[in-house]
């Protein structure tokens, strides 16, 4: 009995030794809540300038006009297609909104690879591909003889000046396609389809993933106006009033800003948080001085953040008995799924053990402790910083509605989000705490992304046929 009190004792004093060493190391990496309502109001001052037509040319975050302007009503029916490029995997699928007047749907997918030769070549190459799965797919589920409208979510910033069209204004993530940046994406594909001759598809809407999810959601919720994805890369979309969006005509109503938050902090806005890690993180990624706030959250890069931090602190003599192997010196050895094994309750000691061990590594109790401390950190980061940029598009949705109490919901996809163990609890209690004013309801949104850009389509097909009544 007191052995095992001691053992206790003993490895309660070895948490909390390192858990303080950890904690001053990473001193910079942790944000107050001061912090997070200055970069909440930052933020909000963001999505002003990308607004205004004087001021978006300049704007980091690009507030970009989806001409989504309804969100489902219910009444949507018809089968669709839809593609999902630009996320943790490409799918196809074919969707049926709605069946004998009720609300419900249903979907038959595909995953298909994406080669880095493929997402990092020659861009008419890319579309050719796309089309290629998407005549693979029509072909094994027996569609090649319909007409079927097509919604495509491109997960990218693009300029969209309606539905279905959109010029690319830069790649992010892991995509780097040649000759695609200033193009419009909906013609590319449509140019690449024609070489089937024997499939017949129109492309009616082009959708961002955070739109996609919004509108999945909004199926299931019509108090859905907002859209998040914490993934691959990270993003959000809301429903503004058509009077506070310079850059299209018109005052009426509501349209979906896409608002591309992860190109905050392009223009220097978050330099005093960002650390040697997020520095160096960018300069070994693929569009160094872009989408420093991505970094700072999304799936992509989490992990490697844990693994510069590791990798500083083996050199430093403060893991691993100052030992470093080559797999830690190692680009993208340690990714996001490994940062939420280390962080599972329970398990989360011993997967850190496995993980640290397969890295070539000979980890003390001590180290393992420490070392899932750190993924602690760099993960709540993340979701701090995620809260506050969520944070102020709720007010800003609050001070349009001029209302005291604001009862709205959140549709949520992404890999990082579904698979981390804590991050959904500790994402909820940030926004809540910083906007205490708002009753947020959040909504997983599964495969929102995906079938929301079929519901975008719906929509568009039920505000036409409406029209012509
Ligand atoms: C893209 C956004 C996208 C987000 C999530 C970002 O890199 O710029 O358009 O919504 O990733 O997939
Ligand atoms: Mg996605």
């Amino acid at each position: 009995m007191f052995a095992v009190h001691l053992m206790a004792f003993y490895f309660s004093k070895l948490k909390e030794d390192q858990i303080k060493k950890v904690d001053r190391f990473l001193y910079h990496m942790r944000l107050s809540d001061d912090t997070l309502l200055d970069i909440m109001r930052r933020f909000q001052a963001e999505m002003e300038k990308g607004l205004a037509k004087d001021t978006n040319p300049t704007a980091a975050v690009k507030m970009l006009p989806t001409f989504v302007r309804a969100i489902p009503d219910g009444s949507e029916k018809g089968e669709f297609l839809s593609l999902d490029l630009g996320g943790s995997k490409f799918r196809v699928l074919k969707v049926q909104v709605a069946e004998e007047g009720k609300r419900h749907v249903q979907m038959e997918s595909q995953f298909y690879p994406t080669p880095s030769e493929v997402i990092r070549g020659n861009g008419t190459e890319l579309f050719e591909y796309v089309a290629d799965c998407l005549a693979d797919f029509m072909k094994t589920k027996d569609l090649k003889h319909k007409k079927l409208p097509l919604g495509l979510t491109f997960s990218f910033p693009c300029r969209q000046t309606k539905l279905e069209e959109g010029v690319l204004i830069s790649w992010t993530k892991k995509f780097k396609a040649r000759g695609v940046q200033d193009t419009d994406v909906v013609s590319r594909l449509t140019k690449a389809m024609r070489r089937h001759k024997d499939m017949d598809v129109d492309i009616l809407a082009l959708v961002n993933d955070t739109v996609g999810t919004m509108m999945t959601c909004a199926y299931d919720d019509p108090h859905c106006e907002v859209g998040v994805i914490i993934g691959t890369g990270t993003n959000a979309c809301y429903m503004e009033d058509m009077s506070n969006i310079d850059l299209v005509e018109g005052d009426e109503g509501r349209m979906c800003i896409n608002t591309e938050w992860g190109a905050f902090g392009d223009d220097g806005a978050l330099e005093d948080i960002r650390t040697e890690f997020d520095r160096e993180l960018d300069l070994g990624s693929l569009n160094p001085g872009k989408q420093l706030f991505e970094k700072m959250i999304s799936g992509l890069y989490l992990g490697e953040l844990v693994r510069l931090i590791l990798l500083k602190m083996a050199k430093a003599g403060l893991l691993f008995g100052g030992e470093k192997s080559s797999a830690l010196h190692t680009k993208g050895k340690i990714e996001t799924r490994h940062v939420a094994a280390m962080e599972k309750y329970k398990e989360g000691l011993a997967n850190t053990r496995e993980i640290l061990v397969d890295l070539g590594l000979e980890p003390s109790e001590a180290d393992c402790v420490a070392v899932q401390h750190v993924c602690t950190i760099v993960s709540f980061r993340s979701a701090n910083l995620c809260a506050a940029a969520l944070a102020a598009i709720l007010t800003r949705l609050q001070e349009n509605k001029r209302v005291e109490r604001l009862r709205t919901t959140v549709g949520v996809d992404g890999t990082l989000y579904k698979i981390h163990p804590q991050y959904p609890k500790r994402l909820h209690k940030v926004v809540r705490k910083l906007v205490p004013s708002c009753d947020v309801r959040f909504l997983l949104s599964e495969s929102g992304s995906t079938k929301g850009a079929a519901m975008v389509t719906a929509v568009a097909s039920r505000v036409q046929a409406q029209r012509k009544q």
